[in-house]
């Protein structure tokens, strides 16, 4: 039984006239106030306004769509039809449509709407199945869409609310045909809706085509990183970047660890080096079946494996509770993909912890992610493996940090275990604030 009216204990989220469902599901989750990005977009996405919303990442922005879709289609309840699908919410990667169906199915709990989620690299029966009847709501990548779509297993004619999610993403050369045909298949007046952290000035002009009069909220500037994020970037030479990796993860600190490199290979080298040392370590990444990536995800998020390698594949959306630290082994080549790597930390107004070895053929790279984030990477210098050479040929940078006198090493001990702890002991009372909570499609990712 559904209960519209039933009084709710009040909180932040009053303001935004949702139905007393949604409250209750809010409640359950215990948040006590909307986050800046869902305050200023759901009255419009409420109104049936086409909407552009830039937030940083971890701020709430899949409730900032999910609340209002879940409330139009209650409100406006059809009847089931076969194979129609109501809302239509594109994602660039398997993991994370699974990640919004979970968020969809949490905050719709009370509403008794359907939803499926479907994605390549799995058998599709399953997922024609749930789409026989019509579904409320599908979370979708779209090659497998595609595929559904050409095999008649689903209808997109009557879509009402349309979804970009990862929006500068969905429209780069690599998603964009697709997305194109899927937006041409859906005849219906629909409202659109584009998410995302970033927005390049290329991507920008793009929206523009998928959008009718839309209202444009920046919560912050596109690509500004969240300011809980310890950023620091280490200088040491190409060689000794194994060995710097394995003398970070010594200290226990890090407790929660994605380790992100360029490429599959790289990422599969990197945990055949660590389980050498006894650092336990998983991959995830295109070349890995779909029951082992989404294996993985779940070990590091039960806290079975303490590190994570993984590709650009999960550079965006996922959010994994409690993750301490991002380490970029490698620094991304697009100054985006930093922006959404680092954010994997430092999630819901959590702190966190992202450090970027970067050698000497990567000085570009940084360059470019500091136009981007529009701020210098601090350097760290006390690690075993500080590079001066790499450094100096850094240029002139706005904070670059030298050693202070009270700090200790940062990482690592050149002699035993115990040294390493006490400097772990000063790493942990110092001033990092710990996190609160817990289609190319052969691509090099
Ligand atoms: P998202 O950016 O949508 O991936 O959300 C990041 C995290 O913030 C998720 O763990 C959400 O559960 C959480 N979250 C979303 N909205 C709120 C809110 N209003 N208050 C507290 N946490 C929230």
């Amino acid at each position: 039984m559904q209960n519209n009216t039933a009084p709710m204990a009040s909180n932040g989220f009053d303001a935004l006239n949702l139905i007393n469902p949604l409250c209750r599901a809010v409640n359950d989750e215990e948040y006590t106030s909307p986050t800046p990005i869902q305050m200023q977009a759901v009255p419009y996405l409420l109104e049936g306004r086409d909407l552009l919303g830039c937030a940083q990442t971890g701020t709430g922005k899949t409730a900032a769509f999910a609340l209002p879709i879940l409330q139009r289609l209650k409100e406006n309840h059809q009847p089931a039809v076969k194979k129609r699908v109501r809302s239509l919410i594109l994602t660039p990667t398997r993991e994370l449509a699974v990640q919004i169906s979970e968020s969809f199915a949490i905050y719709g709990r009370y509403l008794n709407l359907k939803q499926t989620v479907i994605f390549g690299g799995v058998r599709p029966e399953k997922q024609i199945k749930a789409l026989r009847h019509g579904v409320d709501i599908l979370i979708a990548t779209p090659g497998r869409l595609l595929d559904l779509y050409n095999q008649k297993c689903l209808k997109l004619d009557k879509v009402e609310v349309f979804v970009l999610d990862e929006a500068d993403r969905m429209l780069d050369m690599g998603f964009l045909p697709d997305v194109k045909k899927i937006r041409s298949y859906i005849t219906h007046h629909t409202q659109t809706m584009l998410f995302s952290a970033t927005m390049p000035v290329e991507i920008r002009h793009l929206t523009k085509s998928f959008l009718k009069d839309p209202v444009k909220i920046e919560v912050s500037p596109p690509s500004s990183t969240v300011d809980k994020i310890d950023q620091r970037v280490l200088f040491v030479d190409r060689e000794n970047k194994s060995a710097l990796l394995l003398s970070m993860l010594e200290d226990s600190s890090i407790e929660r660890v994605l380790v992100f490199a360029r490429t599959k290979h790289g990422a599969n080298r990197i945990v055949r080096n660590l389980n050498k040392s006894k650092i336990k370590a998983d991959a995830i990444h295109g070349n890995k079946s779909q029951s082992a990536r989404l294996d993985a995800l779940n070990k590091f998020k039960t806290g079975k494996v303490r590190v994570l390698v993984a590709t650009d594949i999960a550079s965006r959306g996922i959010d994994v509770d409690d993750i301490t630290h991002v380490i970029n082994y490698e620094l991304p080549n697009e100054p985006e993909s930093y922006v959404h790597r680092i954010g994997r930390t430092a999630r819901a107004g959590a702190a966190g912890i992202a450090l970027s070895l970067c050698d000497l053929g990567e000085l570009g790279y940084l360059r470019k992610i500091e136009r981007v984030i529009n701020k210098s990477v601090i350097m760290e210098e006390d690690h075993l493996y500080h590079s001066n050479s790499v450094a100096s040929k850094r240029g002139r940078s706005m904070h670059s940090k030298t050693k202070s006198p009270q700090r200790k090493r940062f990482y690592g001990s050149r002699t035993s275990a115990g040294k390493n702890k006490r400097a772990v002991s000063k790493r942990k009372n110092a001033s990092h604030g710990r996190p609160r909570r817990g289609s190319s499609r052969r691509s090099r990712i």
